[in-house]
């Protein structure tokens, strides 16, 4: 079974919720997909076993054999490669690796090359297999990282997915293919605004879907009142908790501070099961 933890926004406790149902079901694999900036090994702190490399193909043109026809600019709908004049602009970064380019020149002036844009680690935590995506420093798509970091899964493990915050096209990435997505909120005006966005992402991917409200005693009732009237169930309310944020900026997760909190991780992870 596949669980994503996402959040329309950022800083609501994705990534807290995410590590602390890892150590309550203590099995499984745990991907932390949120490779702009992954931090779960920071709460889980795993022993590093193995790193890889991710490349993705990019077009090399060789100008020897480029006739300047700019047939490869016309069919490139994301601009990677522009015919001027006399010469050949290469974007590779805006690349979608399509090959369109490829097959498109009359040449034979364009070769597909290889370029490196993360990388993934892997290692253990427990029983829990961890594995997490690295993006190169000023690259600007996620998703083939995450779709190689995915290849990680094994369809008989559990599997947590810690996802990228927002909507947008590597959350959609990380989330796609989850038997389950619970997405974390606080009641605010801005959370609110983002778990709706949140909510009908899911609806779209036609993924069942549970709330976890963060910091559940602040702000207003708006959130709870969107859950009943949406008819979304609430799977646990956290409250604000000064010796969570204490253990939080330690490195520490919410069960290794509220220990009492893994049994009812525990019951949440059966009910999902069993819904
Ligand atoms: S491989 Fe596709 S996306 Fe990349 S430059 Fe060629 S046509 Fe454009
Ligand atoms: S399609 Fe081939 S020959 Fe034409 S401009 Fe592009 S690289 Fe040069």
């Amino acid at each position: 079974m596949i669980i994503s933890i996402a959040s329309g926004k950022g800083g609501t406790g994705k990534t807290t919720i995410a590590t602390s149902l890892a150590l309550s079901i203590e099995h499984g694999q745990f991907l932390d997909c949120d490779v702009e900036e992954p931090n779960a090994h920071l709460f889980l702190k795993p022993e590093k076993e193995k790193v890889e490399t991710v490349s993705v193909t990019v077009p090399e043109v060789d100008m020897n054999l480029c006739t300047h026809c700019g047939e490869c600019g016309k069919i490139c709908q994301f601009k990677a490669i522009v015919s001027v004049k006399k010469s050949l602009l290469l974007f590779p970064q805006l690349c979608h690796s399509c090959g369109g380019c490829i097959k498109a020149c009359p040449s034979g002036a364009i070769k597909e090359v290889e370029r490196e844009i993360g990388i993934i680690e892997s290692g253990r935590v427990k029983d829990i297999e961890f594995h997490h995506g690295i993006l190169n420093i000023g690259e600007a798509k996620s998703p083939p990282l995450i779709k190689a970091l995915k290849k990680k899964i094994n369809n008989s493990n559990t599997v947590i997915i810690d996802s990228p915050p927002g909507t947008s096209c590597p959350v959609i990435t990380s989330v796609r293919g989850s038997d389950y997505v619970i997405l974390v909120t606080e009641p605010t005006p801005f959370g609110l605004n983002d778990l709706i966005l949140a909510v009908e992402m899911v609806k779209t991917l036609l993924i069942p879907s549970g709330i976890i409200i963060n910091r559940s005693d602040i702000g207003d009732r708006e959130v709870f009142l969107y859950c009943e009237r949406e008819n979304i169930p609430i799977l646990m309310e956290i409250p604000n908790n000064r010796e969570v944020a204490e253990g939080y900026s330690k490195g520490k997760t919410l069960v290794e501070t509220l220990p009492e909190l893994k049994e009812k991780f525990r019951e949440l992870f059966k009910n999902i099961k069993r819904s």
